[in-house]
Parts: structure tokens; sequence; C-alpha cells
């Protein structure tokens, strides 16, 4: 059980290119038996663990809850230790994409919002120039996972059966089954949701919100914790603005009162107009070496 929302999480599947071992990941049982690895651990079949979710449950199994007092010091207790545990394999997540040189970024919107077609054009579009992985968050179906496959990116489905987020730890399982090269980028689409999505470290190097303008904009006063941990606001659909009632201007100054910093970007994946920009942050994010050993191959190339 998520202690933000009440969703549950007991059903997670995993599907993807590198899906050996299939039936052990498929069913993957998270029954509350804590064991530590790190991402990329080679034999990830069939094994238990605890995601954190699951310590509530075997929590609950232990203690029958009473409307007193000190049950509700120790829900809110669990819920820290939850977003504790989650924590600490995020910092391992993002040590991994640190020494692998990948920038990994966690999109989240609304469900609807457009963030597999912005994935899909970036894909085509950076095609032989940003090496790009994803990681597709849905509670159900492979369908985005296989238009960023028909896109051409490498992609692994998470299902999340009952659950409203990606944690930390189905990144690391997910992660096992690509195959990231040194300096890519690694796109993680979060399950369609402004709210628990935000409370969950993943150990992206980003997070990157969409709001599209068939959407209202006051979506950042209303989700405010969504908008207050993200770098960047892509504000999708513009070619729709004609049509809708939706004020850019607006937007952008409800999302700076939440959070001063954010960077915005204004775009249609659907006629590719603003998607330069997109591409020039992307871009500016992957790790210099990377960059720099790119382009050395590019002059020698040119030699
Ligand atoms: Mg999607």
């Amino acid at each position: 059980m998520c202690t933000t929302c009440g969703c549950g999480s007991d059903a997670v599947t995993f599907d993807g290119d590198h899906a050996h071992s299939h039936d052990g990941h498929n069913a993957h049982s998270h029954d509350g038996h804590d064991h530590s690895h790190g991402p990329l651990h080679a034999n990830g079949t069939g094994h238990s663990h605890d995601h954190g979710h699951a310590s509530i449950g075997e929590h609950g199994a232990h203690h029958h809850h009473h409307d007193t007092p000190a049950d509700q010091t120790r829900t809110i207790s669990l819920e820290q230790d939850v977003l504790a545990k989650n924590q600490l394999l995020a910092e391992r997540n993002r040590g991994w994409f640190a020494g692998r040189e990948v920038f990994a970024v966690n999109l989240m919107s609304s469900p609807g919002s457009g963030k597999t077609s912005i994935l899909e054009r970036t894909i085509r579009d950076l095609a032989g120039d940003v090496p790009i992985s994803v990681l597709e968050g849905d509670q159900a179906t492979s369908a985005d996972a296989d238009r960023i496959r028909a896109a051409g990116a490498a992609v692994v489905q998470i299902n999340t059966g009952t659950g409203c987020h990606l944690d930390a730890h189905m990144v690391t399982h997910g992660v096992e089954r690509l195959n990231l090269p040194r300096g890519s980028a690694l796109m993680i689409e979060n399950v369609g949701n402004l709210v628990c999505p935000a409370l969950f470290d993943l150990g992206e190097g980003a997070r990157v919100v969409v709001v599209s303008v068939t959407e209202g904009d006051d979506k950042p006063l209303k989700y405010p914790h969504m908008f207050r941990t993200g770098e960047m606001l892509l504000i999708n659909k513009i070619d729709l603005l004609p049509y809708v009632r939706f004020d850019v201007a607006r937007c952008i100054d409800h999302a700076r009162r939440i959070n001063p910093d954010i960077e915005v970007l204004t775009l249609s994946a659907e006629t590719g107009e603003g998607m330069a920009a997109w591409y020039d942050w992307l871009r500016a994010h992957l790790p210099s070496s990377a960059i720099r050993e790119r382009s050395s191959q590019r002059d020698a190339a040119v030699l």
C-alpha cells in the first residue's frame, strides 16, 4: 500500500527487449524480505524483496490498528520509513547513473499530456546524436513501450498494477534489463499522475513535468508538490492553443510562484515547434565527457 494515497503495488511486472528470464520477473513478488543489491546485478530472477510498500503490509499484519493516538503516530513514522527506504535506493541508482555517465530524466505529468509523444519525437529527431533508452511506467499494457520501440529506442515497460507511481526499486530492476550506453540519456516515463510520483525519488538527474494546454493553467497551484520538485516544465500541445482556453503566461506565473527556479519550454510534439530548445536542454545535461567523446569521434570521422 502507498501510505500517501492508499494505492497498492503488489503486482509489479517488467517487460522489455532484454527480457531474459521473463517468468521470473513477471509476477515479481514484493513480500517484504529485505535484500540488498546494486543496479544491474546479474541474477534478478524470481527473488523477493522489500521495496518499501510491502513493509506496510507486513507491518499491518503484525499490528492490528486501533484508533489510538499511538497508532496514528506509528502510521506517520511508517510513511517516513517508506520514503526513507526509497531514498536510499534512489541514492544508489543515482550513484550508478553517475558512474555510467547516464543522464536520467524522471518525466511526470497527468495522463494524456503527451509524455510518450514527446519521447517518440525526441528519439526520432536525436537518432544518431543522443543515445536514448526508456523505462515506461503504466498501471497496465505495453502500449507505450511498443510505441517507443517503434520509434527506435530500447525500452522496458514497468506495469505497476494498482500502483500510482514508479519507485526507486522498480527503476533499479528496470535498468537491469537495459544495456545503457555510457554517456546516454535514460528517460523514465512515470505513471500518469500529478500526485504520488512527486514523492518518490528515483535517482534521476532531473525532473521534468509536462502540462498540456488541454489541461487547466491552474495545475501548478492545485498540485504544488509536483511543480516544486521539477527542474523543467514542458507546456505541450501548443498547436492547440487557438482552440482551448489556456493562458500560457498564467500557467508559467503559477508554476514560478510554486518554484521560482523552474525552467519552462513551450512546445508541440505534434508539429515539432519548440522541440529544438528541449533537445538543447537535454544535450546540455549529458555528462561532458560523453559529449567530448562523441565530438572527438565526429572529428576523427571528418579527418
Ligand atoms: Mg505514456
